[in-house]
């Protein structure tokens, strides 16, 4: 799609330590990027201050820097990016495409579920707040049909009303969503490529809403499967975090490799860690990572 290298991105969210699910997303984006000569990014996802763990961003950016990771330019906190946000969210306004609304959270306990098990935003406040209800969060207009071809996962379609429904971009609690700063933060960046867990694929629809409706430049995409445990659960942030740092880097990188379907030599698992990246960065192949949205987890040895 360009001819300029690529930048791709990887985008923790600081809430515990990194842990084997977050291994293979890091270097599921940093082999795309890196093998075709292209720029990654790394920026720590603390938008959501409740859910930030102190130390966490620290401890990520140390595990990432004894795996051998290397970033380019600066680390970008979303923290200290509320003013990039606020300013997307006044175009948001200005336009028209974001309303206020009013409804306390409870209200909306009966409503109909969305794709990723939320309730659906009934609607109540669209056409104006009722009144003497004031305005608690602010929402954009879900409407029309976004697709996009995954590079992994193949062809998505979401109908935005139906399977998202308006959606939120400034919370409740003052806090900017999700959604708003990762679109924000990948076009600020330049951003062509985004490789994550398959578990943000149900969030890609709004994205690419988002960036439509701000003029950005929209990246592509490329989601890959999700670790679980062996009885189908997403690995909790505890889970494997141990695993990955009480193991030689190596050998962890190596079993991560195999999770998104490179067939590493078996004289790898004993090779150093410099050894192991150049041959990952070799032969990395983005069309051998396996085609569904979970996979248990493999155990490092
Ligand atoms: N911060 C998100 C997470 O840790 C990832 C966001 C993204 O890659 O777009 O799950």
């Amino acid at each position: 799609r360009t001819l300029r290298p690529p930048v791709g991105r990887f985008a923790p969210s600081p809430s515990g330590p990194l842990h084997f699910g977050s291994l293979v997303a890091a270097a599921g984006s940093y082999l795309d990027a890196r093998s075709r000569g292209g720029r990654w990014l790394l920026r720590i996802e603390d938008v959501d201050t409740p859910r930030t763990v102190a130390g966490a961003a620290d401890g990520i950016i140390a595990t990432l820097a004894r795996f051998g990771f290397e970033w380019d330019g600066d680390i970008v906190w979303q923290s200290r990016r509320t003013e990039a946000y606020a300013a997307a969210l006044e175009r948001l306004k200005a336009a028209g495409h974001a309303f206020p609304c009013a409804c306390p959270r409870r209200e909306m306990a009966d409503s109909a579920l969305t794709r990723d098990g939320s309730r659906r935003y009934p609607g109540t406040c669209r056409n104006g707040l009722p009144p003497g209800r004031s305005a608690r969060a602010w929402r954009v207009r879900a409407e029309g049909v976004i697709a996009f071809d995954d590079a992994i996962q193949g062809l998505q379609r979401e109908d935005l009303a139906l399977d998202s429904g308006d959606y939120v971009v400034l919370r409740a609690d003052g806090l900017f969503a999700y959604q708003l700063a990762v679109v924000v933060d990948d076009a600020d960046a330049g951003v062509t490529h985004v490789v994550r867990g398959a578990d943000l694929l149900d969030s890609t629809a709004r994205q690419i809403h988002l960036q439509h409706l701000l003029g950005f430049p929209q990246p592509d995409y490329a989601h890959l499967p999700v670790a679980t445990n062996a009885a189908g659960e997403k690995l909790s942030k505890q889970t494997l975090a141990r695993a990955v740092d009480e193991h030689p880097p190596a050998a962890a990188l190596v079993t991560a490799l195999r999770f998104l379907g490179q067939t590493p030599p078996a004289g790898l698992d004993h090779a150093t860690l410099a050894e192991v990246w150049a041959w990952a960065l070799h032969h990395w192949r983005l069309a051998a990572v396996p085609r569904r949205r979970q996979a248990p987890a493999i155990d490092i040895d």
